[in-house]
Parts: C-alpha cells; structure tokens; sequence
C-alpha cells in the first residue's frame, strides 16, 4: 500500500491550519515590518496584536508584491492595506497631478471612511490624501490633486470623471488597492475598473479584497495581478458566533411589516442601537418617516440622499444622537459603526451574502449582538438560501403563521368586488381584471408611492418637502392629511375590516354609457 505522504493528509491540513491560528495569535505588529512611525499610531489607536488579515497581508504588502485577500470588513482589512502603505509611503514625494497610490473603494461612505484610517494611522506622517468622490464639489478635489497626492481614495465614477477633464494622471501610480471587488461588480464597476487598471503603469503593485470571490472578480484577478499571493481569512459564509439570530413571520403587507418591526425593536432586550434593512430605497425612505411619526428616533441612508446628509446622518448614528438606522445594502456596505447591538432586516435580502453582511453589523469584536428577520410567506426560497450559504438553520421567533386578518380580507374584499361587477353587468372580463389589479395594487401602495404616481408637476413642491423632513428637519409627527380618504396612513396603525369605510374611487365614478344617435343620454348615477 502507498502511503500518503503527510503533506497531503487530512491530519496535515488541520496541524497547518492550527499552527497558523498559533502562528498568526503569536504575532505582534512589531515583528510585520512597518515603521516605526506606523507603529506609534498603531499604539496609539489601542491595538495590541495584529488581526490574522493583518499579519498574513503586511508583510506582502511591505515587499511589494501582489495581493489577492477574501476577506470581509470587520476583520481589520483597512489597516491591512494602509498601514504597509503608509510603511512605503515615507520615502519619496508626489508630483502635481501625479498621486503615488491609488485605493478604489465602491461607496462614497467606504472612500469616506478609508480617509478617516489614513487620517488615525498617519497621524505621524506629513501626507496628503486625496478623496475623490461624487456629490461634493469638483474645486477642492481639483487643488488638492494640482497640489500632489500620496494618496488618492476615490469612487471609479469621479476618479474617471477627473481624469477625462484632464486633471489628473495615473501612470504615477505605485500601489493599487481595489476593496470590495465583489460590491463593485454589484455597482456595475467592473468596467471602468478594467479602464482604471489600463490607465496605470504596468510595473504598479495591485492588490485586491473582496468578501466573496465570484468568477467575474477572479477572472479580474487573473487579468489585473501579477503571481498574487492569495489570503483568505474567513470564509464568506460564516457568521459570528456572538450573533443570536432569529426569524419571526408577518403579513406580506407593508405596514404589516412596519407593525411587525416595531413590536420587535419596543421588545428587544438591551438594545442600545440598531440598522434596519431594507432591500429597497424606497422603502428606506417609506420606513424611515413611519418610525418617526410613532416617536421612535431614526434616521436614514440610502443612495439618493446628498453625501452631506449621508455623512451628517452617519456621524448622529454613531455619536448616540440617533440610535436607529433605516438602510439599503449599497449604503451600508462595509460601515465600520462599532457596537450596534441590533440589526433588523425588514426585507429579506435576495442574495445570500447581503444576509452575512448585514448581519455582520452586529456582533463585532467578539461583542454580543442580535439579528432578526422579518419573513413573509414568499420569503421561503430566501430563507432556504441563506441556511444553505451560513449552514445553519435560523430560529423562528413566535408563530410562525403567515397568515394575517389583511390577508384574508384582502381575499374577501376582492371576491366580494368580483360578485358586485357581475352584478352590475358592464365592462368586459378583462376590465374587470385590470381594475381589480389595480385596486390592489393601490391598497398595497403607501402613501408615499401614490405620491409617486402622480405627474411630477403636481409632485414636485411637496417632494421638496418631504426631503427635507426626511433627512434635514428633527423627528416631529406630520399633521394628518386627506382627513376623508385615509386608506394608507389608517393601515399603519391599526387593521381595516373588510374595506372599512371606504368606497373604492371606481365605485363612484359616474358610468356613461355610449352615445345613441336620436337618444337621450343618462347617466348611471342619475337613475
Ligand atoms: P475593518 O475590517 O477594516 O473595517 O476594521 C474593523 C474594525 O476593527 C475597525 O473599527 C478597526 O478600528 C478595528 N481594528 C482594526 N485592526 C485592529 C486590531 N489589530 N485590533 C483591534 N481592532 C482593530
């Protein structure tokens, strides 16, 4: 019999694995290669041993060779990737509108916070860094690059943008960082960061994270890096062992939804704060005003709201000012928010590893956190997924009946409209149909998406208004409107039986039948 040789034996691969736990717990940051400078900052910053991303990228990084890391935020991969740079940075000078390094992040907030790293480890340094992102003025950017970046963080839509007007050049560039390739490919990145790596000199140190490596990125990798050395600190799938997670079941209508949620947050046991998610911006904007009016204190971040009051709703969540945030994946994508004690997601999410990284919000840093998800009867697939993405299965919290009142009705209601049309005898099937449907999808819509339908001249004055109460004016209940008509805002609070007291605006509507030649016309009304 041949023997395998140990190398290649399971029993191998668990001694490698924990020798390198060992090995990587062992480490201190004095023993990776960085400068003396980082390493005050590194002190200064509170940290005693290096994360395992940390230990195992350094040293790569320092000696200038590629790197490509799975890792996700949370692990200390910012650190990873700036402190070696800042190492490096300390010999030489920029020229104008020549920056020396190049980090592309896929969010304004991620560029934003990339800064804030540069700002806390290069507080020994004289460096400049430059951040280029959209929604916020082209000027300031422009003097700091004609004055000479060591480093320039930027969104791939305004660094190409500044590069077309000619402000810029990037055969300067020594060290390329891309972060969250995998959120970039989402974002629909991936080619302006093929154009980005064309633009950049050949001889450029590049080096990759993503939290997942799909193929599009690693054919990317395969393109864009030389020999990379691949890191991996953990895998995409894993939770935290600190989260308790659960589900708890609801009624698929929105404000059954909304009722769902606020049970949840006034029952949740030593919530201090918490993100709410939504897969849809809209709704984060929907849900945001709902919690407002029932006095609880949120606020909100999705991709249409201006940086300025992305950045000014960020800085109140994590000052304490706010303790809930309503957000959208892309906007909280990879927020390095310490200690939020609750995560909710409202919408399950549609892909797997948005779940992981949602809930990768709470529980950092070996803290305790909480996770709970709010699952309507055609979540299922979902659910299933995700259980198959983490393998585990999730706990369901209460009763796990779908099934509410509304749903019921709503049944009811439409069955009883059906009748009443046969009734009455007029209009085709197909009418019936499309009036039916979109009865029902009125009855869904909040009032913020009736709104939506109406033409943008009618619209448009109380837009404004309502953005700024959205993201500007303090919490403060809205005054009711429509007194006579109140079929969305009464669902918010409490349940309609059968279709309570209102008449479908179709029932009222006066019919008139078609014009005879000789005959008189009469109205339906009028009989
Ligand atoms: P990141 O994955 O880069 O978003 O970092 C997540 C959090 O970990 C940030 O709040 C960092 O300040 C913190 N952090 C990074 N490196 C270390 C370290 N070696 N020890 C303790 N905390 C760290």
């Amino acid at each position: 019999m041949v023997r395998p040789h140990f190398r290649q034996t399971e029993r191998f691969n668990k001694y490698k694995a924990l020798s390198n736990i060992w090995f990587h717990h062992r480490m201190k940051f004095s023993d990776l290669g960085l400068s003396s400078k980082v390493l005050a900052a590194v002190e200064a910053a509170g940290y005693e041993t290096p994360t395992p991303i940390q230990a195992q990228a350094i040293p790569h990084v320092l000696s200038k060779k590629d790197v490509l890391g799975v890792a996700q935020t949370g692990t200390g991969k910012t650190a990873s990737f700036t402190l070696p740079m800042l190492s490096l940075l300390e010999r030489g000078r920029p020229r104008a509108r020549m920056p020396r390094t190049l980090i592309l992040e896929p969010t304004r907030e991620l560029a934003a916070q990339v800064e804030q790293s540069f700002e806390v480890y290069g507080q020994n340094h004289r460096l400049t860094v430059a951040l280029l992102i959209g929604g916020v003025s082209f000027a300031d950017q422009i003097k700091k690059l004609d004055r000479g970046a060591d480093v320039l963080i930027a969104t791939p839509g305004r660094l190409l943008d500044h590069f077309e007007r000619g402000k810029l050049l990037l055969n300067g560039v020594d060290t390329f960082i891309v972060d969250e390739a995998d959120r970039m490919l989402d974002m629909g990145f991936i080619p302006d960061i093929e154009r980005i790596c064309k633009l950049l000199p050949p001889s450029r140190q590049t080096v990759f994270f993503s939290a997942t490596m799909p193929a599009e990125i690693q054919s990317l990798a395969d393109q864009f890096l030389r020999n990379p050395e691949r890191i991996e600190v953990a895998p995409p799938s894993s939770t935290a062992k600190t989260i308790t997670q659960g589900i708890v079941a609801s009624g698929s209508k929105p404000w059954e939804k909304r009722a769902v949620l606020r049970d949840l947050i006034s029952n949740a046991q030593d919530l201090q704060n918490a993100i709410i998610f939504c897969n849809r911006k809209r709704d984060v904007a929907t849900l945001f005003r709902s919690l407002n009016k029932h006095g609880f204190n949120a606020g909100a971040l999705h991709g249409d709201m201006d940086q300025t009051s992305r950045m000014a709703t960020l800085d109140s969540f994590k000052s304490g000012e706010l303790n809930i945030l309503v957000a959208s994946d892309v906007a909280a994508r990879g927020l390095d928010i310490p200690s939020v004690s609750h995560v909710f997601n409202f919408d399950l999410p549609t892909h797997a590893e948005d779940y992981v990284h949602r809930i990768g919000r709470t529980g950092r840093a070996g803290r305790e956190g909480v996770a709970l998800s709010i699952a309507t009867r055609s979540d299922s697939k979902y659910i299933d997924a995700i259980e198959k993405l983490i393998n585990e299965k999730i706990s369901w919290h209460g009763d796990r009946s779908f099934s509410s009142q509304s749903d019921d009705e709503e049944e009811d209601s439409k069955s009883r409209r059906g009748s009443r049309n046969v009734k009455r005898g007029r209009g085709n099937k197909k009418d019936k149909i499309a009036k039916d449907r979109r009865n029902k999808k009125e009855n869904d819509e909040t009032p913020d998406q009736k709104e939506e339908r109406k033409p943008r001249g009618r619209r448009d004055r109380q837009d404004r208004t309502n953005d700024q109460y959205q993201f500007e004016a303090p919490a403060r209940p809205r005054p009711p409107q429509h007194r006579g008509n109140r079929r969305g805002r009464d669902r918010d609070d409490k349940q309609v039986i059968g279709m309570g007291d209102h008449v479908p605006a179709f029932m009222l509507a006066p019919i008139r039948p078609p014009k005879r030649k000789g005959k008189k016309v009469q109205s339906e009304t009028a009989e």
